[in-house]
């Protein structure tokens, strides 16, 4: 929208349970459970576990009509053990397990690629007339499960995978954001015809360009459709990996849309255990500066100017000052930078002379050489006496 300024796209807002995705909400952190669907105790756990971490939509797949039958029972078991957290059934191929599931769940996955599409991995030709009749296909197979939605107060979400378009969207558009794209716009045309709009979309792919690149078409897409087609984005980098490789993949792709003003809710798909995806997420969304949930820092790496040990410093500071949510203080070394590139921090604590510290608030100076060994402290009773200090909370 501007190449200048950060502004958040304008989504309506779609309720899931009683968690409200898109709108003036925030940013909403999710994640998917690993467990058979069918091992009700054991999915049970896992999204208790996530719900712990503050994870606050939870997806659970349900491949056959059996599975998603069973999410009855893990939602009761979820309920009775006083969590509300909403649960998302995920499907794939069969529109019959969708059916099922909408009667348990507040949220449904579909995946337009193959939601009623076998794959048959064929390069086919597809005249005008064949692409219509398979679109009429598709209507009558997915109208059932959108008057059920519709019925029940249901949201979905219509996931687009780059690796999982149908036949008839590869002929047409090729294996790319376009073809994405048109993929989920068939399957959104079809809901709005009957009146159905609790959408979300998303535009998975495990390349965060491809990624990127097909949630910005689907923006300006939308855009162009007309005021009514804002529905909300979910982001995801899709098989992002594990570790360090993962992360930096996730903060890529789902940080530069954020960046964008683009997003409303995210799922950092890490091959680990589900519960490390959500500091990941609430990391990202802190670093685009979407959502703060912690103490916020910036700090110099340190060059021959240092006047002390930066990452002992840091470590001190942070220790100290780690549970004041949204307070963003800065540590840098010396003066000669050091105010300049604090930012919009609320506090700094920079390096003046050998051992000797100052402090500031915002960009001005207001303690000088304070030594270096009591100099944390007086960055504590700074923040007290510009009432941002809360005492840190002892756990039990
Ligand atoms: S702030 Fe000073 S000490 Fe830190 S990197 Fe910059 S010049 Fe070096």
């Amino acid at each position: 929208m501007s190449s200048s300024s950060y502004q958040r796209r304008v989504t309506r807002e779609v309720q899931v349970g009683h968690v409200g995705i898109g709108g003036a909400h925030p940013v909403r952190v999710q994640s998917m459970i690993t467990s058979d669907t069918m091992d009700t105790e054991a999915c049970i756990a896992q999204t208790l576990d996530l719900a712990a971490v503050k994870c606050e939509i939870v997806r659970i797949t349900a491949p056959t009509v059996k599975d998603a039958a069973n999410l009855e029972q893990i939602v009761k078991g979820l309920r009775a053990r006083g969590c509300d957290v909403p649960i998302v059934a995920d499907i794939h191929f069969k529109p019959e397990a969708a059916l099922e599931a909408a009667k348990w769940v507040e949220k449904i996955r579909i995946n337009p690629g193959n939601y009623a599409d076998s794959k048959k991995f064929q390069i086919l030709e597809y005249t005008d007339a064949d692409y219509a009749g398979e679109l009429e296909r598709i209507r009558e197979r997915f109208t059932p499960l959108v008057l059920l939605c519709k019925e029940r107060g249901v949201a979905m979400r219509i996931g687009t995978n780059h690796g999982s378009l149908s036949d008839r969207i590869m002929n047409r558009y090729g294996d790319s954001p376009l073809g994405m794209v048109e993929s989920a716009l068939e399957f959104a045309r079809i809901a709005r015809d009957l009146d159905y709009h609790e959408l979300v979309f998303s535009m998975k792919a495990s390349n965060p360009k491809v990624m990127i690149e097909a949630y910005r078409l689907l923006a300006a897409r939308l855009d162009a459709l007309g005021p009514d087609w804002n529905y909300p984005l979910h982001l995801g980098v899709t098989e992002a990996g594990d570790g360090e490789d993962g992360r930096i993949k996730s903060a890529i792709g789902i940080g530069s849309l954020l960046c964008d003003g683009l997003g409303d809710t995210i799922r950092v798909s890490l091959t680990e255990d589900s519960v490390h995806e959500i500091p990941v997420a609430y990391a990202i969304l802190q670093a685009a500066g979407c959502r703060i949930t912690r103490t916020e820092y910036v700090a110099c790496p340190s060059c021959g100017r240092t006047l002390f040990d930066l990452q002992e410093t840091t470590a001190r500071v942070k220790a100290a000052t780690n549970h004041l949510k949204g307070v963003k203080i800065a540590i840098m070394g010396c003066i000669v930078n050091g105010p300049g590139e604090m930012a919009d921090a609320d506090f700094g604590y920079v390096g003046g002379a050998p051992g000797k510290v100052n402090l500031y608030v915002g960009k001005t100076a207001v303690k000088f050489n304070i030594p270096q060994i009591e100099a944390v402290d007086r960055l504590v009773d700074l923040i007290r006496e510009h009432g941002k200090w809360v005492e840190p909370q002892i756990e039990s």
